[in-house]
């Protein structure tokens, strides 16, 4: 029994998302899918700090949801929320992580997805001179991702944003220049000028699709998903637990109800990822 079936769902979105989120819940849910007019997404936050996002991610997708509904009408809604910044555990990589959240008003249930990527090209930099700026615009996969020019990061007073061509960000950087001096550059992370983090957001969807068309045993409910991870597979050498991965918990969002499954993927491990064996 697919719960979503024939309903309309709200995409909470303004600069795009609809092209990945759209056809993914469409085919996977059976909903029929569509983007609010006169929804200002950026009233809970701008990646470029004119206004400052308040609560977490997750919170921020609920917001959005919520906003959506109220001025649709619609009882289910979808809504993304991503964060860039350097990854938890690799240095000096930058990472970008997106949330997606599914809230149906109708059954009361949530469901989420979730994507860590490294596949961002999330940067910034303050140049002097047009060398310098073409050199971080090609470092930054220009024209085919947007950028953003204003004086310097903590001052939006002169911003342009969404520029995907070379002759506009030449003219636009030599604008903000020779009033300043200097010129802060930045990516554009918003989705529609980002086809790196439009991709994050459509894995983010996939993994929430996997979970809505996943029930949960106990009370049947779809959003039964992996929400952790046990370590101490066996090495393969000498036996002992390593850091790698032996089992998921599964668990439904609905009633709580969850259950440990030993990871299928791999019986032991490798000795050169064993801490006794290669220390
Ligand atoms: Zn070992
Ligand atoms: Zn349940």
């Amino acid at each position: 029994m697919n719960i979503f079936s024939g309903r309309k769902m709200v995409i909470a979105t303004m600069h795009g998302k609809e092209q990945v989120i759209a056809p993914a819940v469409a085919s996977a849910l059976e909903v029929f899918p569509f983007v609010p007019k006169g929804l200002d997404t950026d009233q809970f936050g701008t990646f470029t700090g004119e206004i400052e996002r308040k609560y977490s991610p997750l919170e921020t997708a609920r917001i959005k949801c919520e906003a959506a509904m109220n001025l649709t009408d619609c009882d289910m809604a979808i809504a993304s929320e991503g964060s860039f910044g350097p990854h938890p555990l690799l240095f000096f990589a930058a990472c970008n992580e997106e949330w997606v959240l599914l809230v149906d008003r109708k059954n009361r249930i949530e469901i989420t997805g979730r994507k860590l990527s490294t596949d961002t090209n999330y940067d910034y930099r303050i140049c002097y001179n047009v060398t310098d700026l073409l050199d971080f615009a090609a470092k930054s996969c220009f024209p085919k991702h947007g950028l953003i020019l204003r004086k310097s990061k903590s001052n939006s007073d002169l911003i342009f944003k969404g520029i995907i061509e070379q002759e506009e960000l030449i003219e636009k950087f030599m604008f903000i220049y020779e009033k300043y001096g200097q010129v802060f550059v930045e990516t554009d992370m918003r989705a529609l000028y980002n086809p790196k983090r439009m991709q994050v957001i459509a894995e983010a969807t996939s993994d929430l699709v996997d979970k809505a068309t996943s029930f949960c045993k106990k009370c049947r409910m779809p959003g039964f998903g992996i929400t952790a991870s046990n370590p101490g597979l066996i090495c393969s050498l000498c036996g002992m637990p390593t850091k790698s991965i032996l089992s998921h918990i599964w668990s439904c969002n609905n009633c709580g109800h969850s259950e440990e499954k030993i990871s299928l993927h791999k019986t032991a491990e490798d000795p050169m990822y064993c801490d006794i064996c290669n220390p």
